[in-house]
């Protein structure tokens, strides 16, 4: 009786016309199933529903028109063997000329009524479309007069062919495709059933059709999601963790030269109970730049320590690793916590001294980057591993130190404000805490979009600012011809010396140093340490200084090229200033064409709010470029927008979450629970990819 998986998940050739080379056709766009057929959403409608008197078409505007054929087809064949067929047609209203290219075996009958649909275009004074879409009135299983379904084609796939095979594929699903969701939620949202929705986005009658199925095919495909996410999570939750003893922050909060804000003290809060609780911390801290991360990490490291226990600071450059070491040696002085630092530079003996002292399990803490994962280290003391920056890292390295330390537990930070909709995407299986204030008395840093006609001035600036003591950053990017490329390293190189040149033509008197991706660990290190100490006013960069050290005489950040830039990534590198007392500013410098390039830069002028900034950024750009080159991780959805749908992805959270805690193995729907299965196993397998 309940035949529905074999008939959904029926392959394609059961379908009339479907045989061995359409199938590999249809594999080709990921079809393989009737289900997958059922999937394969419109990317977009032609809007056939109304008929327009020929008089009122305008150029540019595709429309339907019904018209009698004038006269005969005349067909020329031009040099190359091209044909083009002309003919008019008339309505009451006036006459429209037709032109069809390389269509020998097209055939209207004079006299005859039809129907076209097509781009019309003005010539010579005269209307016309080339090479329109046309059906005789009356026709059978008409493609007009209700919105077109256009799909994602193949080669040797066509629009007509899919739309009938769509139509075959509904048509055999009727009455079998069961409803998956709980009805309080169908109730809830007001979701069309599942065979109304199929039907409906492949053959709406009317935009709202199209509404009313995405709202509810929308919502399926987000609550699986939610589901799977929250299935995995539940089981990362049910892993032991070291319990440590509780104690009291505001030991560690007295002992600092600063009180903590609101929401440092939240976060530590939430991460100590996790640290205490008997259960494995899993928690993502995300904060702006400067929010104050370390401050947390300091805390938890110091509980481990208080505890007889190691914690572990990974990092993903020397640079960074070697600022927290400086900064947890002096946040951890008062209790007397040594703070050691392990690097790939870190010369054999000095690494197996620290190695040694991990090894031996006394209280420490330890600071690296990834070499802290590599070969020999051991580290079974350690009751946290922070890590930091974490969308830096790859997915394989994160599993290689969950590996490492299959104990220990996780605080990942991120200075990356992701929208919420992402985190709950890419981060459905980690605890989240935010730091949406900033200590206080920062000043926002002034922020201006600005063209080329505006570099004398600029210039003219950057020197009166070094000529106070204030010390700069200029950010120039290789600009390549695709986008796609990751940077050439040594084009890079180059490029940043030639603007070194003529930047120190254009202000003889700066001291400007360059740092650039092929420069060694310990040469960047040296650059880095000039402009600290103030040896050098300009530091000229390509961009590997986006998670740089803290500069708090870096007053200017100049970017060049800004537009090739995400929005979100120039708010970090905004954040490199405004770090100290004096007023800073952020110049971009852009050669954006279009409004909307404007406007975009105009984002960052008008908001220093880095959450706000990345929903922008994703909004305008979409998910899968939001995180510029790097690979996103974000799985692919057959519909959901994640840009567009957010509400719809809170609701969808929300209701997994109802479900799963009223039954967590999904008994009661055995239809979700295979769906959810299935999702769940697809987005492991990308994001183990
Ligand atoms: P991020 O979140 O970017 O990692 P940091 O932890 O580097 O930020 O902190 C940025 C700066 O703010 C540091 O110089 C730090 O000493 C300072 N800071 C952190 N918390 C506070 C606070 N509560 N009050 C004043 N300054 C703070
Ligand atoms: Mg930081």
């Amino acid at each position: 009786m309940n035949d529905v998986p074999q008939r959904l998940n029926a392959p394609l050739t059961v379908l009339p016309r479907v045989g061995a080379k359409r199938l590999t056709q249809l594999n080709r766009l990921g079809l393989f199933t009737v289900a997958d057929l059922l999937s394969h959403f419109p990317r977009d409608y032609e809007d056939r529903r109304t008929v327009t008197d020929i008089a009122a078409l305008e150029d540019g505007m595709t429309a339907c028109v019904q018209g009698t054929v004038a006269g005969e087809l005349r067909s020329n064949r031009k040099p190359g063997g091209k044909t083009v067929s002309r003919t008019a047609v008339f309505d009451r209203t006036g006459k429209l000329n037709l032109t069809f290219f390389n269509q020998k075996y097209l055939k209207l009958e004079t006299g005859t009524e039809y129907l076209f649909y097509g781009k019309v275009d003005f010539f010579g004074g005269m209307r016309q479309m080339v090479n329109p879409t046309c059906e005789p009135v009356g026709a059978e299983n008409s493609q007009f007069g209700g919105l077109l379904p256009l799909y994602r084609l193949t080669e040797g796939i066509g629009q007509n062919f899919l739309r009938s095979l769509v139509r075959q594929a509904l048509e055999l699903a009727q009455g079998h495709y069961l409803e998956p969701l709980p009805r309080e939620l169908i109730d809830k949202y007001r979701l069309c059933p599942p065979e109304e929705a199929f039907s409906r986005i492949h053959f709406p009658a009317s935009p709202e059709d199209v509404q009313t199925a995405r709202r509810r095919l929308i919502f399926e495909e987000l609550f699986c999601f939610c589901l799977a996410g929250q299935r995995l999570r539940g089981k990362g939750q049910t892993l032991p963790g070291i319990a440590l003893r509780p104690c009291d922050p505001e030991g560690f909060f007295s002992r600092l030269p600063f009180a903590p804000t609101g929401a440092q003290r939240r976060a530590v809060e939430q991460c100590f109970a996790d640290l205490t609780g008997g259960r494995r911390m899993n928690r993502l801290l995300q904060g702006d730049v400067g929010s104050g991360k370390t401050l947390v990490a300091a805390a938890c490291a110091w509980l481990c320590c208080q505890n007889g226990r190691q914690a572990v600071i990974m990092a993903p450059t020397e640079l960074l690793a070697r600022q927290h070491q400086e900064t947890l040696t002096a946040l951890l002085a008062p209790f007397s916590i040594p703070v050691e630092l392990l690097c790939g530079s870190t010369p054999a003996g000095e690494r197996r001294r620290i190695l040694g002292r991990a090894e031996s399990g006394e209280p420490l803490v330890l600071c690296g980057t990834h070499a802290l994962i590599q070969g020999d280290v051991e580290l079974p003391a350690a009751a946290l591993m922070v890590v930091d920056e974490q969308h830096r890292f790859g997915v394989a390295q994160r599993a290689a130190l969950g590996q490492k330390s299959l104990h220990a537990h996780l605080l990942a930070m991120s200075a990356t404000p992701i929208p919420r909709t992402l985190t709950l995407i890419l981060y459905g299986d980690l605890d989240v805490s935010v730091l949406d204030e900033l200590p206080p008395g920062r000043k926002t840093v002034l922020t201006y979009a600005i063209g080329e006609d505006k570099r004398e001035g600029l210039y003219g600036f950057l020197q009166k600012q070094v000529d106070e003591g204030g010390q700069a950053y200029i950010v120039c990017p290789l600009v390549g011809d695709d986008p796609l490329d990751e940077p050439d390293e040594a084009a890079e190189r180059k490029a940043a010396v030639a603007y070194v040149g003529q930047l120190q033509t254009a202000l003889p008197r700066l001291r400007i140093g360059l740092m650039h991706g092929r420069l060694k660990a310990a040469e960047k290190e040296r650059v880095m340490t000039a402009f600290v100490q103030k040896e050098l006013d300009v530091l000229v960069s390509t961009t590997v200084i986006e998670v740089g050290v803290n500069v708090p005489d870096a007053v200017l950040m100049i970017v060049e090229n800004a537009d090739n830039f995400g929005l979100s990534q120039l708010h970090q590198l905004r954040g490199r200033v405004g770090r100290g007392e004096k007023q800073s500013y952020c110049f971009l410098l852009h050669h954006a064409k279009t409004d909307a390039a404007r406007t975009r830069l105009q984002t960052l002028c008008k908001t220093n709010d880095g959450f706000q900034i990345a929903e922008t950024d994703l909004r305008l750009r979409g998910p899968g470029d939001f995180f510029g080159q790097r690979q996103s991780g974000l799985p692919g959805f057959a519909i959901a927008d994640l840009a567009s749908d957010m509400n719809v992805l809170e609701a969808a959270q929300q209701s997994a979450q109802a479900v799963l805690q009223t039954d967590p193995t999904l008994e009661r729907w055995p239809l979700l629970r295979d769906r959810v299965e299935e999702v769940a196993s697809k987005t492991l397998a990308t994001s183990l990819n």
